[in-house]
């Protein structure tokens, strides 16, 4: 059964003054899979090798199904902590082959040696390796090394098991396959898991709940719907995908957590040409009181393309862009005096230069009013 993970004002400083984590506290219900997300430098390996006690934690308090393991006076070693982890570079033994690799993560067992073997290439058919069970790791792709790694965690049946960006260094299709059965057999095994990630793709397709990291501190925890909906703060709302940003001003009173607004230009003549019309955004969560002005954060959900002018756009702008991507067409549009808007979707391919329309949607744009 997985194990509930207790963390309680964390903090890290590296030698040289580095403060990789700032009072981070976090409780993790046994079994389920929580992503943390977070920037390059943010603090995600440092916090997974404190939970794990390859770190030493500066303050605070860590505890594992209910037994404290690391705080000011205690550090309960890696090998006695009930879990399992998987690396970024595969981490396996060069020395043994994809079997052995796996068998070894059960030398601690008090199992018959055949016994442990059986189990070894059980869980190596699980992740659809049977026939590479003799080989050696340089004789496998990188996918078939990080399957490896993946049995080898899974093997052991520990509580928690710790990811740290197992995918990251895959090609994209491999990396999707492997992503599906990563959630599939560690729910399976119904292990407690933390997996970091700098993908906010990845974090939200793996995910019960997502914990953003931003400079050592964890700045919101929700699952993967309620951040998308409702980030804390611009920096998580641009850290889970945005089409773009628009000044704006707000041009009436909130009324059930929604104002009307207005894109304004930083440039009024450019603006001119961008045609703007009045629009509804929701109040960010945590936004205060809407101003006089602020700024619309505006998802890729949140805008459209519309036929020309044809009368129900809040913009106009011009295609700089267009990606073809099976189920329809991204564009990035150039919006005068505003900046660009990317990933913006239609059925329907619009040129490069064409003049379009674009429709925003409440549901998608986000005001944070000025001055916070
Ligand atoms: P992430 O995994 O999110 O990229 P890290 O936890 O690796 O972030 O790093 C957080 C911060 O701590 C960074 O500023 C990094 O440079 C610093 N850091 C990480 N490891 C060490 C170390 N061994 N010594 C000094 N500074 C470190
Ligand atoms: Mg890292």
């Amino acid at each position: 059964m997985g194990e509930r993970i207790e963390i309680e004002n964390l903090s890290k400083e590296y030698p040289g003054g580095v403060r990789a984590l700032a009072g981070v506290s976090l409780d993790v219900a046994p079994g389920r899979f929580l992503v943390l997300l977070g920037p390059s430098g943010s603090g995600k390996t440092t916090l997974l090798r404190c939970l794990a006690g390859i770190e030493r934690i500066g303050a605070g308090r860590i505890a594992i199904g209910g037994v404290t393991v690391a705080s000011r006076r205690e550090h309960v070693p890696p090998e006695r902590r009930d879990l399992s982890m998987v690396f970024q570079d595969y981490a396996l033994w060069p020395h043994l082959t994809a079997a052995e690799n796996v068998a070894f993560a059960l030398r601690r067992r008090r199992l018959p040696r055949a016994e442990r073997r059986r189990r070894a290439a059980q869980m190596l058919a699980g992740v659809g390796l049977a026939a590479l069970a003799g080989r050696y790791p340089n004789e496998m792709s990188g996918g078939e090394q990080q399957r490896v790694a993946l049995a080898r965690a899974l093997v052991a049946g520990t509580g928690l098991i710790l990811c740290d960006e197992p995918l990251s260094n895959l090609d994209a299709d491999l990396r999707e396959r492997l992503r599906v059965q990563i959630a599939t057999l560690v729910r399976e095994a119904a292990a407690t898991t933390v997996y970091i990630t700098h993908d906010q793709g990845e974090a939200f397709a793996l995910a019960d709940e997502v914990g953003v990291l931003e400079r050592g501190s964890l700045v919101q925890v929700g699952t993967p719907e309620e951040i998308y909906a409702a980030p804390a703060s611009p920096f998580v709302a641009r850290f889970t995908g945005l089409a773009g940003e628009l000044g704006v001003r707000v041009l009436g009173p909130v009324r059930g957590g929604v104002a009307r607004v207005l894109a304004t230009p930083d440039d009024p003549v450019a603006g001119a040409r961008a045609r703007a019309r009045p629009f509804t955004a929701r109040l960010a969560p945590r936004g205060g009181r809407a101003s006089a002005g602020g700024t619309v954060l505006v998802r890729p959900t949140g805008v459209r393309l519309c036929s020309g002018e044809d009368g129900e756009h809040h913009l106009v702008g011009t295609v700089s862009d267009v990606a073809f991507r099976g189920r329809g067409y991204e564009h990035a549009v150039d919006v005068p005096g505003q900046g660009r808007l990317t990933g913006v979707f239609d059925d329907s391919r619009a040129a490069r230069g064409q003049r379009v329309g674009l429709r925003l949607e409440q549901a998608g744009c986000l005001l944070f009013p000025a001055g916070r």
